[in-house]
């Protein structure tokens, strides 16, 4: 093994975290119970906030950062986990409270720890990363909620050429639903067809204020937008349906009123991947492994060095990221 390694690290520059690239050694790392070696790791828009100092997600300093991340176990003083295992974790609180995945190794709570599925090889894992598992819930948290159909009322996702937005795509068109895109990025709508998208919506058409109750057009709804747009959505989506929030690429604010609720009974349903329990995360890695073909996968992803993360992270935070962005932490 080697005796040091790089990662990237949040530590505190005059008060405010400051993205360096350090090298550690195994001491250097927390004392949890299973040792692992980091193969791959990936840009979402949390980790983007993190490393471009935009956002303060680290709770303490130093910190390693990186949500995700997929590698084989080296050591394990838990019974559940062994060496050679291949596992995964999304959230948990990496790089938020708990060192994370850009490094080489890692120390791990046993109960973070996923196996890798079976469906999927490490790289893929992380191209779908926290975006596309939290995407699986969004379309999971429509399915259980029971009122959006194959072939019924137009489904549509916001943010739709993020990595949120262009998983949920692809498991939905998948699943028979027609899928409508709201994007920012015309030049995306190509890519967003190839993942199964029919219709198309300016992202500004969605981010000025509107009425309280609009024309019914959408059976669901998977937002990764947040602000006026998710207000829209809910005042535009059908009597009974429902639109899964997981996201604030547009803003934390919700400008909307209780109308769509009340009187259309629109169900809000609020998705939050860091947290979920495990049963609810095999379910959402089993419905991406039914339905994510690994060829969208390939148009999703693409990977990039640990070098790089400082200029990814600068561009999921402005935006300009398409589909996911995988990191080869080596
Ligand atoms: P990306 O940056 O990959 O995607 C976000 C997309 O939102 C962009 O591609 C863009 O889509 C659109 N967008 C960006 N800025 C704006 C804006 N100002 N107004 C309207 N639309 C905008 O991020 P992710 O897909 O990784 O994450 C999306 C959101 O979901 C983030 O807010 C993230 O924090 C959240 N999230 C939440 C999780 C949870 O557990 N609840 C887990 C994972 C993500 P386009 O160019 O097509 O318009």
């Amino acid at each position: 093994m080697t005796d040091t390694f790089r990662a990237l690290m949040m530590v505190d520059h005059e008060g405010k975290p400051r993205a360096e690239f350090r090298q550690l050694t195994l001491a250097d790392l927390p004392d949890h119970e299973v040792l692992v070696e980091v193969a791959y790791s990936t840009v979402n828009y949390k980790d983007g906030l993190a490393v471009s100092g935009k956002g303060r997600i680290a709770r303490r300093l130093p910190m390693v950062a990186g949500i995700d991340l997929a590698g084989t176990v080296v050591e394990s003083r838990s019974p559940d986990w062994a060496p050679g295992d291949k596992v995964i974790v999304n959230g948990w609180g990496l790089s938020e409270t708990e060192w994370g995945g850009y490094s080489r190794f890692q120390r791990l709570k046993p109960h973070w720890l996923a196996r890798l599925p079976g469906a999927f090889s490490m790289e893929q894992a992380m191209a779908v990363g926290t975006a596309g598992y939290t995407a699986a819930l969004c379309v999971l948290a429509l399915e259980d909620w029971g009122t959006i159909t194959p072939g019924g009322a137009e489904v549509l996702v916001t943010g739709a050429a993020g990595g949120v937005g262009s998983t949920a795509i692809a498991l939905l068109s998948a699943g028979g639903y027609r899928v409508t895109a709201a994007t920012g990025r015309p030049e995306t709508q190509d890519y967003l067809a190839g993942l199964g998208a029919t219709n198309f919506v300016e992202r500004a058409a969605l981010a000025e204020k509107g009425g309280a109750l609009q024309k019914e057009r959408w059976g669901g709804a998977v937002d990764s937008v947040g602000s006026t747009t998710l207000a829209n959505v809910l005042a535009q989506t059908v009597y009974g349906g429902a639109v899964a929030a997981c996201g604030l690429a547009g803003g934390m604010d919700l400008p909307a009123t209780v109308a769509p609720h009340i009187l259309r009974s629109v169900a809000l349903l609020g998705v939050d991947s860091v947290m979920a329990p495990q049963a609810r995360r095999d379910r959402a890695w089993d419905l991406l492994a039914r339905r994510l073909d690994t060829a969208h996968l390939a148009s999703i992803a693409r990977t990039e060095p640990l070098s790089a993360l400082p200029e990814l992270a600068a561009d999921i935070v402005a935006g300009r990221i398409r589909g996911r962005v995988v990191i080869d932490v080596n």
